[in-house]
């Protein structure tokens, strides 16, 4: 992936893709690394420093995770290692690492871990350098350093000798090499491959789903700022800067944008050529953010000008086929049952063919990372639940025209669904040239 090009950073995220990588700073809570999409963002428009000064004070008011919310995780985490016969988990740096600890961290070849025991004891294994660097953003736990010329994992079983013949939880993103150093100093040890901590994210709390609901209604808020500018003429670049400076604004950060106008937003994630808008043109904006770590994903699709027939069509497909998995969502469905219901939908207005218009899965889940699970994806029996998160955005994608998109996160409720912020409106929104 080429990163820098055309005043576009490549930024690793994306809406229908990718978990955001914050840039520029030098520790940020990377999680797994996804294969990245052209995802623009760009800097704020400095010649307008109060363009989007209406949106100020959108995320006030709305509490960070503290030490007693990560404790609370950890619990949860150890009774359902205590459940299934496991003595403790070990974590790199990553969304597990920020849910369990409040520790963003980067990876890197000198390995940080979180070992987290049943008994709901913890220590950090980490590089005696950055002990203090640590410290300072994770002080409830005990940290046990390795030096330059120590073998990392070694140290950790000087310090934990019952790890040696642990059954011992490997979270599922951890890399090849810090496994292999496990295995290497603790050989007796049994390694599992259970994920522990995944099925406890997957049910957001409260204080979690008052981020997203905020992160994300602040980012409709957003859009709406952006598309009152959005006017013949204008380029990709400017309206992938405008968003970047209106989540800002807003109150959120590590903001990343898609922003797509005519033909260029039959390529889900984009392409590599650029366009400003003519009289006609379908604009696509996929965009997000995060609010305390927790992050915001939507999809606006609108018209400057006339649409074509064509638009109009797809564009009320791609809603009701948004709004049929909607009526779908409730608890004890399967993940695969919601991205077919919206698929039928699609198949009935004219664009089935299997995925050849609607290209990509239904959605996915949202919460620390944007894209996690549940996935919904054909062949995901995955049976959903109160307290899961996820987006419900169908496309349509017509090679070389446009390409449609409604995206909205939603909660799952013991009745059904709660959409966070307003849907998507179910006709193309028409807006003027000029
Ligand atoms: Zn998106
Ligand atoms: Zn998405």
């Amino acid at each position: 992936m080429s990163r820098w090009s055309r005043r576009r950073v490549l930024a690793g995220a994306a809406g229908l893709g990718f978990a955001t990588m914050a840039c520029g700073r030098p520790r940020t809570a990377a999680g797994p690394r996804a294969p990245s999409a052209p995802v623009v963002t760009a800097p704020s428009d400095a010649s307008e420093p109060d363009a989007f000064a209406a949106l100020r004070g959108r995320c006030d008011g709305i509490a960070a995770p503290d030490a007693l919310e990560w404790s609370s995780h950890r619990d949860a985490v150890c009774d359902r290692m205590a459940a299934a016969g496991i003595d403790a988990v070990a974590v790199e740096p990553g969304a597990a690492l920020v849910y369990l600890a409040g520790l963003s961290w980067g990876r890197s070849e000198r390995p940080l871990l979180l070992i987290l025991r049943a008994d709901r004891s913890a220590f950090v294994l980490c590089p005696a350098f950055e002990q203090r660097s640590v410290a300072e953003r994770c002080a409830e736990l005990p940290l046990v350093p390795w030096r330059e010329h120590d073998d990392p994992f070694a140290v950790a079983l000087r310090h934990a000798p019952w790890l040696a013949r642990a059954q011992l939880a490997i979270e599922p993103s951890m890399r090849a090499f810090v496994v292999a150093g496990m295995r290497r100093a603790c050989p007796q040890a049994q390694l599992r491959d259970d994920d522990v901590i995944g099925p406890v994210r997957l049910h957001k709390q409260p204080a979690e789903l008052a981020r997203l609901r905020r992160a994300n209604e602040a980012t409709q808020a957003a859009i709406a700022a952006v598309a009152e500018r959005v006017h013949v003429g204008v380029q990709e670049s400017q309206v992938a800067a405008w968003m970047h400076a209106a989540l800002v604004a807003a109150g959120l950060t590590d903001p990343w944008a898609l922003a797509l106008v005519g033909p260029n937003a039959s390529f889900p994630h984009g392409s590599g050529a650029t366009r400003s808008v003519a009289a006609g043109d379908v604009v696509l904006v996929d965009t997000g953010a995060s609010l305390h770590g927790y992050r915001s994903d939507i999809t606006r699709t609108w018209v400057v000008g006339e649409p074509s027939d064509a638009l109009t069509r797809a564009y009320a497909a791609a809603s009701a086929a948004q709004r049929a998995a909607l009526a779908t969502i409730r608890p004890g469905v399967t993940a695969a049952s919601v991205d077919a219901a919206a698929r039928a939908v699609m198949l009935e207005a004219g664009y089935g063919g299997d995925d050849r218009y609607f290209t990509h899965r239904l959605g996915h889940g949202i919460g620390l990372e944007v894209h996690e699970p549940p996935y919904l994806v054909g062949g995901n029996q995955q049976v959903l639940a109160v307290g899961m998160t996820m987006s419900d955005e169908p496309g349509i994608y017509v090679p070389g025209s446009f390409g449609v998109r409604t995206e909205d996160i939603v909660l799952v409720t013991a009745d059904g669904v709660d959409v966070f912020g307003e849907l998507a409106p179910p006709q193309l929104d028409v807006r003027p040239t000029a």
